[in-house]
């Protein structure tokens, strides 16, 4: 999975890693030698790149993609692990762990930097089965990380402004005063579509109430999820996908070899005439496209449409 790290908390620019869960859980839960906080290498579970400045300049070659970008959320392009910070000042070691035992998942949890012995603050780290869209992340994980959070039976609530940013970075753990970590590598990365699983394992502890209510936040999150492109393929996946997501938009247009100018996608085949005259407009959601040339045939559609019709589906 693939995480940036960061010389400290002011490096714009950070350095991909795509390590293995086993590998990475050591990683996070290892106490390098004490330097003040600012001074801290960071890292985030996120990766950057700049769809936006390739969009509108107009290229977007390998190169484009496989570069890493300056850390902001529109710059967020896959979030590999949710990170959940407990700073209710309590000692949640033993118990996350009990919770923990009743479930195959891999996790990582470490004391943070702030932590002493009676006033504890923990950071818990979930790898995720498959890395989630950075936009897709922040409008579309809060209700299921809410559910997390309860199942977990965490009292308070998650710090929301932190779990929603997909460019948030996080303090690689340094030697303090009081330091603690346990982690699991042998076990399942979380996966959000395998959750009615997930939640057969939580009836064990937690009452059918809230088992009920965790699952209805499941539900809301499920129907606005989308997977990553790159791991999945299958049709009612890409026809959510080409409405929410702009970058998949802009892939139909390459893969049609249409022109691409600003917003407008021309140039290419129309489902019904075939002329190479049809348009959409690829930066709003949602956006229709038509056949364009001039005495046209009238034929109108959605972008999953066409692409299914050419075959070029993402
Ligand atoms: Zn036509």
């Amino acid at each position: 999975m693939k995480v940036s790290v960061f010389q400290d908390y002011f490096s714009p620019l950070g350095i991909e890693y795509n390590l293995e869960w086993p590998t990475l859980a050591k990683c996070l839960t290892h106490f390098r030698p004490s330097k003040s906080k600012k001074q801290q290498k960071t890292w985030s579970p996120s990766i950057f790149r700049s769809p936006v400045n390739h969009l509108t300049n107009g290229s977007w070659s390998r190169d484009d993609i496989d570069t890493p970008q300056k850390r902001s959320k529109a710059n967020s392009y896959e979030v590999s692990c949710l990170v959940f910070d407990y700073d209710d000042g309590q000692n949640i070691s033993n118990y996350v762990l009990s919770i923990m035992e009743k479930t195959d998942w891999n996790f990582a949890f470490h004391t943070t930097s702030s932590a002493t012995l009676q006033d504890q603050r923990w950071r818990l780290i979930f790898p995720l089965e498959r890395p989630i869209d950075g936009f897709v992340w922040s409008e579309g994980v809060k209700e299921p990380a809410l559910a997390l959070w309860r199942m977990l039976g965490l009292l308070g609530t998650p710090d929301m402004g932190a779990l929603v940013d997909a460019a948030r970075i996080y303090s690689l753990p340094y030697q303090t005063a009081y330091t603690c970590s346990e982690m699991r590598t042998n076990g399942k990365n979380l996966d959000v579509s395998f959750n009615e699983q997930v939640f057969k394992e939580f009836e064990i502890v937690h009452t059918q109430r809230t088992v009920q209510k965790a699952k209805a936040y499941l539900r809301s999150y499920l129907t606005s999820i989308y997977k990553h492109p790159s791991h999945v393929c299958d049709k009612e996946y890409s026809k959510n996908l080409l409405v929410a997501c702009t970058t998949s938009r802009r892939v139909v247009a390459e893969r049609l070899n249409a022109r691409i100018v600003g917003d407008k996608v021309t140039k290419w085949p129309c489902p019904d005439c075939g002329k190479s005259d049809a348009t959409y407009y690829y930066l709003t959601a949602g956006t229709r496209a038509f056949c364009s040339h001039q005495n046209n045939c009238g034929w109108t559609g959605t972008v999953y449409e066409l692409a299914k019709q050419w075959d070029v589906l993402p």
